[in-house]
């Protein structure tokens, strides 16, 4: 039973099978809930429609399982903050949308992501989108279309800084890091930095631990924070985990997949030891 106010999560999103990147970072937000005597949290964010599969879930939960990963509330267990999935949340995501839209941040933009890519030249980081050219920024009320997405205004040059539990100090330039972001997509689903934001501050989530490639939307969110009104949390980006080539671990490459793993008998001891030498 928790005994501290801290409070952690895990967020898979079931749009394939854990890896060892995603297994590294549970592991150590489970590990830091547990010494901070904390509550820790699953939360299935299972909101792409086109890629998420029930299989999925059932997949993170049994790879959860065999880590040895243990939770105190989620969508298996129940708990005081759900629900506990993504796809149930939709009236509350829109209320948060509607407190954006209050602030005037918001911009209804119509450009399809050919005309993004097309006019995006800036450097942005391998893994992110590119540069928003800011197109629709001053446009007036668009037209509402099916295919209108929602993106916040980001306040160009401004040094975003947050001290990283893991990394220190980070100092993030907004417009130059990352531009004006989606939060409210044209299929009419919330995005992730809007949905991500919303649920960790209804859920009173204290620290977020998550891998380094999120390091550019945790500047997007803590913008979503202020312009709501609300207290960041704190957080812990965890180091990237790269196959003996230095790649990156892709969900979409099964090779290093929990299950496969398992399977080829790999214990979950033998990773933990490893993490334990490495962090
Ligand atoms: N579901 C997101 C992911 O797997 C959560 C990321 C996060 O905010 O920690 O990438
Ligand atoms: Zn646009």
């Amino acid at each position: 039973m928790a005994s501290s106010p801290y409070r952690g999560r895990l967020a898979p999103s079931p749009t394939g099978r854990l890896h060892l990147g995603h297994a590294r970072t549970f592991w150590t937000a489970s590990q830091r809930a547990r010494a901070a005597k904390g509550t820790l949290i699953l939360r299935n964010d299972d909101l792409d429609r086109d890629r998420a599969r029930p299989e999925f879930v059932t997949g993170f939960l049994e790879d959860l399982h065999w880590l040895g990963i243990r939770w105190d509330e989620g969508p298996d267990v129940g708990g005081p903050f759900g629900p506990y999935s993504q796809s149930e949340r939709s009236e509350y995501y829109a209320d948060v949308f509607e407190r954006l839209q209050r602030t005037g941040l918001l911009f209804a933009c119509t450009c399809s992501r050919r005309d993004i890519q097309q006019s995006a030249g800036a450097p942005h980081a391998a893994d992110d989108e590119p540069l928003y050219p800011g197109t629709c920024r001053s446009q007036g009320k668009a037209t509402l279309t099916t295919r209108t997405a929602w993106r916040f205004r980001v306040p160009d040059g401004e040094t975003i800084r947050f001290c990283d539990g893991q990394l220190g100090a980070q100092t993030l330039v907004a417009g130059r890091d990352f531009g004006d972001f989606v939060v409210w997509r044209p299929d009419n689903v919330p995005s992730y930095q809007l949905a991500c934001v919303a649920d960790d501050a209804a859920m009173g989530i204290t620290e977020v631990v998550r891998g380094a490639d999120l390091l550019v939307s945790t500047a997007r969110q803590i913008l979503l924070y202020r312009a709501l009104g609300w207290t960041p949390p704190d957080f812990f980006h965890c180091p990237l985990v790269t196959d003996e080539h230095g790649v990156r671990l892709a969900k979409r490459t099964d090779s290093a997949s929990l299950q496969r793993l398992r399977e080829q008998g790999v214990r979950p001891e033998d990773l933990q030891a490893k993490w334990r030498l490495t962090s």
